[in-house]
C-alpha cells in the first residue's frame, strides 16, 4: 500500500534547501514529490515538520564481521561460519542510526553475497558488494591473493559472481601486519580499472603509502579508502579526477578511546596511532579545502565499532574538520551511493528514486548534530525504525 509521508521539511541535499511538503512511496520507491492531497489506499505518516533526507550510506563495512571483538567467536581467521544472525544485528544496528545503504568492502568467501541475499529477502535496507578483496597480501583473510597481472581476471570472477564493485588493496605494509607485500605497478592497476569500467563497476583502492595511494589514482581508481598520507599534489589529483576519498577517520579515532574499548595498548596508541591520526586529520582537513569529494565509512567489522554510530560520527568529524553541513550530508548520502555505483537509484528525494529516507528532529543543514537526532527510518518504502 502506498504510503504518504506529510507536512514534511523535504530537503534537497545537493541544492542545500529544505521545502515544506509531502512524499508519496510505492512499491518501493518514491513516486510523488508534490502530491497534496491524501487519497483513497494511502497510508498516512505525519512527519510533524521534522527534516526528511535521503537514506543514509555508511561506504566502507565488513558486514560479515562481528563489531564485538570480546566476543570470541568474533577473530578471524578463526571464525570461518557465516552468521546469519550477526549479518542481521550488523544490519540493524545499522538502520538504528539510519544506515539504510552499506558497501562491503569485503568479507571472507561468499558472505558479502550471501548477507546481499539475506537483506533481500528481508525487505530491508540494501548492500553493494564488493565480493572477495583482491589483495597483493594485505587482509587476505578478506579477500584473494592476486598477482598483478591476474587482476583483470580475478575481477571478472567477482562481477561474475554478482559483485557491484571490486575494491583492491595494495600495501607494502600496514599498521595491522609485520609482512611485507609486492605492490601493485600502476600499469596492473590500470588494466583492473579499464576491465571493472566496461562492466559499469567501480574500484575502490587500498593504499596507505603514499607512493601506492598516488599509483592507485594514476591508475584512476574510483574510490580510495583511508587515504593518508594525503599531500596538496594527491588532493588535486582526486579533484580533478572526481575521486572519491572514504577516509574512516572513525576507526582511527576509536584508538583515543580507553584501552579497555579500543583494545590499542597506551604504549601502541602514542607510538604508532596518535601520529597516524594527526596524519589522517591533516589529510581530510586539506581534502575538505580542496574541494576533494567525501564519503562515510566506518569500517565496522575490521574495526571493533558498532555498525551505524560511526558513519555518522564521520560526517560530523568532516564538519569539525571545516566542511559545510550540507557537505557532510551530501558525504552521508548522494556521494555515498555514488561510491557503490548507485546514484542513478539512491542517495536523493527524486521521483523514481528507491524509497530509503530518514526523518530528522533537527536541520541538517544548520549543524550535522541534526544526524544523530533520527525520528524515523524507512527502507524500501516501509517504515523500519
Ligand atoms: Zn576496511
Amino acid at each position: 500500500m502506498a504510503l504518504l509521508l506529510k507536512n514534511a521539511n523535504v530537503v534537497d541535499v545537493e541544492a542545500g534547501v529544505a521545502n515544506n511538503g509531502n512524499v508519496l512511496l510505492d512499491g518501493g520507491k518514491i513516486v510523488d514529490t508534490t502530491i497534496n492531497a491524501v487519497e483513497g489506499g494511502m497510508r498516512v505518516f505525519d512527519c510533524r515538520g521534522g527534516f526528511l533526507v535521503p537514506g543514509f550510506a555508511d561506504a566502507h563495512v565488513h558486514i560479515g564481521l562481528e563489531p564485538d571483538w570480546r566476543n570470541k567467536e568474533a577473530k578471524l581467521p578463526l571464525d570461518k561460519q557465516y552468521n546469519t544472525g550477526r549479518i542481521s544485528r550488523n544490519v540493524d544496528s545499522a538502520l538504528d542510526y539510519g544506515i539504510t545503504l552499506m558497501r562491503d568492502v569485503g568479507s571472507p568467501g561468499v558472505w558479502g553475497f550471501k548477507a546481499r541475499e539475506q537483506l533481500e529477502k528481508r525487505g530491508r535496507s540494501r548492500l553493494a558488494v564488493a565480493g572477495r578483496l583482491l589483495t597483493n597480501g594485505h587482509a587476505k583473510e578478506l579477500g584473494v591473493l592476486v598477482q598483478g597481472r591476474d587482476l583483470p581476471k580475478a575481477a571478472m570472477v567477482e562481477i561474475g559472481r554478482g559483485a557491484d564493485v571490486i575494491k583492491v588493496a595494495s600495501n607494502k605494509t600496514s599498521i595491522s601486519e609485520k609482512a611485507v607485500h609486492e605492490p601493485y605497478t600502476v600499469q596492473e592497476l590500470r588494466k583492473l580499472v579499464k576491465t571493472c569500467e566496461k562492466h559499469g563497476r567501480k574500484v575502490a583502492g587500498h593504499a596507505h603509502e603514499p607512493e601506492l595511494i598516488e599509483r592507485a589514482l594514476r591508475a584512476g581508481v574510483h574510490t580510495l579508502e583511508h587515504s593518508w598520507p594525503l599531500d596538496e599534489q594527491m588532493a588535486e589529483q582526486m579533484r580533478r579526477k572526481g575521486i572519491i576519498v572514504v577516509p574512516t577517520y572513525a576507526a582511527a579515532e576509536l584508538s583515543r578511546l580507553p584501552e579497555k574499548v579500543s583494545l590499542v595498548p597506551r604504549n601502541v596508541y602514542k607510538a604508532i596511532y596518535l601520529p597516524w591520526l594527526r596524519k589522517l586529520e591533516s589529510g581530510i582537513k586539506r581534502a575538505i579545502r580542496c574541494g576533494v569529494t567525501l564519503a562515510c565509512g566506518s569500517d565496522a567489522g575490521f574495526v571493533p565499532i558498532s555498525f551505524g554510530r560511526y558513519a555518522v560520527g564521520e560526517a560530523q568529524a568532516f564538519e569539525r574538520f571545516g566542511a559545510a553541513p550540507q557537505e557532510a550530508l551530501k558525504s552521508l548520502t548522494i556521494r555515498g551511493a555514488e561510491a557503490c555505483g548507485f546514484q542513478d537509484r539512491l542517495g536523493r528525494i527524486e521521483e523514481g528514486f528507491e524509497a530509503d529516507l530518514v526523518l530528522l528532529k533537527a536541520n541538517p543543514l544548520r549543524s550535522t548534530s541534526a544526524l544523530s537526532k533520527v525520528a524515523a527510518v524507512f527502507s524500501r518504502g516501509r517504515l523500519v525504525r
